[in-house]
Formats: structure tokens, sequence, C-alpha cells
């Protein structure tokens, strides 16, 4: 097996890498930061849990670590010219040119955070600088960050298409563009965004693209972006995770309620995450939950970036054993010791039952997955079954 040593990577950031406790390469990161570092785009097929965010940070960290800025090279070559320095140089205090170097696109603020957050974490031991931007929030704090110069954006689309439109973002020297989580992108209507993006990015760039599944639309999108990319792909959506215990529970729609709180009034050691389909419907559990006594945080798109930063973070930290949340919401819920996951009602695909049940069972840990199955939900067990090619195991459930 690999080890991050042999990947050529600076000392700074494998510094980084290992306060993180990580000890190797997972396949992702094997594949694709070698791809990254000879500067071939990437067409990478790879779902949160994988390793993906360290495997195309820390190959641009390197990337931008090790060839200099666009300005930096100007102010050394026009170092000897009298007077460029003081204007330009960075010891006059003065403020620096620094252009952004990588963009990384993503489709929520969570998920923007959280690779902001990674991206602080690899690159603490260099000068490059980040931040992300985000809609929901003023933008005051996100400019006044921009005006202090970053090399490596990370953005949604609304918000960053605005602060372009505004002068306030320039992307003429960019070098890398990650897209990542191209399928929820799609979903989540962001195609038109990424189609007005592409025309303001340099021709001549870098292009990293991700995406859980691969439709035909998201491989037609990534053929306008890609150049000659290399695949990388590791667990394919249909492979769930076998570390992880499935169970579902036939349960009539009214007795689903009573389920949840015996569940969770046994499980109380044990960080949980509840699935519902809609806003509604993670509204109306958090009321099940508060009235039995039961303290858990909530998160959906209807809910302010405070709240749901909020919830995430006592959840993370282990102070709310329970978290409740919808599909989209709950994309950028990436807790390593999350142990059971249990889905309320049935997600309308298989594909997102493989997703949601994902967030447990990471990292080799033992996850639990509970799925609440009414009559009408049913059929939905054989897609799940004909999916992952595995048969799920029934569990009758009367109050
Ligand atoms: P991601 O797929 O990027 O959301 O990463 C999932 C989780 O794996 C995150 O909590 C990372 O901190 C963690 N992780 C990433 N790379 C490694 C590694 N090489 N070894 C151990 N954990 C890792």
């Amino acid at each position: 097996m690999m080890t991050f040593d042999e990947l050529n990577i600076a000392e700074p950031i494998l510094k980084a890498v290992r306060e993180k406790g990580y000890e190797r390469p997972t396949p992702i990161q094997e594949q694709a930061i070698p791809v990254v570092l000879h500067g071939k785009d990437i067409f990478g097929i790879a779902r949160t849990g994988t390793g993906k965010t360290a495997a195309f940070a820390i190959p641009i960290l390197q990337e931008l670590l090790t060839n200099p800025s666009p300005e930096g090279e100007r102010i050394q070559a026009d170092a000897p010219r009298p007077g460029r320095q003081e204007r330009r140089g960075r010891s006059h205090g003065k403020r620096e040119y620094r252009p952004i170097r990588a963009l990384i696109l993503t489709p929520t603020r969570e998920l923007a955070l959280q690779i902001s957050d990674c991206f602080t974490d690899y690159a603490k031991y260099t000068r490059l600088r980040h931040t992300a931007i985000f809609g929901g929030v003023k933008q005051g704090p996100q400019t006044d960050r921009l005006h202090q110069g970053v090399d490596i954006l990370v953005a949604t689309p609304g918000r960053l298409l605005d602060l372009i439109a505004q002068g306030e973002v320039k992307l003429g020297d960019l070098t890398h563009f990650v897209l990542d989580e191209a399928d929820r992108m799609l979903d989540m209507g962001f195609i038109a965004d990424i189609r007005r993006l592409l025309p303001v990015l340099p021709a001549r760039r870098q292009t990293l693209f991700f995406s859980a599944t691969m439709p035909s639309d998201i491989v037609a999108l990534s053929r306008s972006m890609l150049r000659d990319p290399v695949r990388v792909e590791v667990t394919p959506v249909s492979s769930t995770v076998d570390t992880i215990d499935q169970r579902v529970y036939l349960v009539e729609k009214p007795e689903k309620k009573g389920l949840l709180v015996s569940v969770l009034k046994k499980e109380t050691d044990k960080s949980i995450l509840v699935f519902s389909r809609t806003k509604h419907g993670v509204d109306n559990i958090a009321r099940i939950l508060k009235k039995a006594g039961i303290l858990s945080g909530a998160i959906h798109g209807d809910k302010s970036q405070g709240q749901r930063q909020r919830a995430l973070g006592d959840f993370k930290s282990g102070k709310v054993k329970v978290m409740v949340a919808t599909d989209i919401a709950a994309r950028g819920i990436d807790i390593d010791g999350l142990n059971i996951v249990i889905n309320y009602d049935m997600p309308d695909v298989a594909e997102t039952y493989v997703h949601r049940i994902g967030r447990t069972g990471r990292a080799g840990h033992e996850g639990t997955a509970l799925t609440f199955c009414s009559r009408e939900e049913h059929p939905r067990v054989k897609d799940i079954q004909k999916l992952t090619g595995k048969k799920l195991e029934t569990v009758a459930y009367t109050a």
C-alpha cells in the first residue's frame, strides 16, 4: 500500500496531513493525487466519505506551492526596476496582489465550509490563503476577505456569479478548477449557473470533475469542460458499504413516530442521523422528538445559515446526539463517528438510499441503517435490492 511520502508532496503539507492523523492515502487519493500533479484533467466518480476532498485539495496546494503566482513571478522579474517593489512588495506593508488560482465549486454552503475547513487544515504550514463564499449571509465579510487576497476560493454558484458580476471576483489567473458533487449540482438546478461560469474561466486550466453518480446529463456536462481526462473511480454508488448493518422495519405510517422514539430512547449514547424527504417532515419529526423529551437538532433548506451551523456544530461535537435532516441539507454532514442512520421515510430513488446510509460505517467503523417502510413504500425495497445487489433484511414492527 502506498504512503503519503511516496506521492511527492512537500513537507509543509505532509506535516499537516500527519497531524490530521491520516496514515495512508485513501484509494481515491492514491489514484487522483498523481494525476493532478501531472497536470491532467480528472473525471472522478466518488462520493463524500471516500476522502475526495483531500484527493483534490492536497495536490492543488502542492501545485500552488511549487508554482509561484503570476504576480509573484512578475515581482521577481521586475525586481531590479526601482520603485516597483515599493509599490507592490510584500515587505512594504502594501496590499499584495494575489490572484485566485484555484476555484472549487460546490453545491451547498455546508460543503463549501467543510471544504474550506479542509484547506485550513492542510494549508496551515503554507502561506497559501483561501476562503469560502456562499449565499444566505451578508457578502461584506466575504468581500473583505477577498480584498485581502486569496489563492484558493471555495464557492457555491449563486454567490460566486454575483461577486463576479460585481467585479469582486476575478478568475483570469485561474489554473485549477474543481467541480464538486456535479450530480447534486444538477439536482439543485445549478446547470445554468455552471454554463454561465464556464466562459469566465481561462481556457487553459486544469479541471477536476467529481460526481457520485454519472447519469447521461452529467457525462455530457463533463465532456463540455474536460480535456482528455483521466477517469478515477472508487466505490460506485451501487456498492453499499459492507460494514453497515441494514434493517428495514415494516411499519405502518402512524406507528413510525412510536418506533422512532423507542429506538432513540434505547440508543442514547449513539450519534444518529434521521432522514426525511421533505422540510415539512423534518419539522414534524423534530416536534415529535421534542414532545418525547429527546434533544435533537434539525437542518433543512429553510433554516438560516446560523441555525444550520449551530445545529451542525452541536451534532459534530456530540452535544446533541440526534440530527434530523433532508437529503440536500445532509449533503454537508460529514461525521466520522456517525453510528446510526434512520430513514424515517423511504427515499424516492434507490441511489438516495445508498447515499443516506453511506453517512455511517465510514473509515472501517461499524454502522447501522434502519429504514421505516410503510406498505405504500414497500415496492421501493426491491429497487434498492436491485441497485445494491444485496437482500435487505425486513422486520415487522407493531407497537
Ligand atoms: P471526504 O470524502 O473528503 O468528505 O472525506 C471523508 C473523511 O475522511 C473526512 O473526515 C476526512 O478527514 C477523512 N480522510 C480523508 N483522507 C483521509 C486519509 N487519507 N486517512 C484517513 N482519513 C481521511
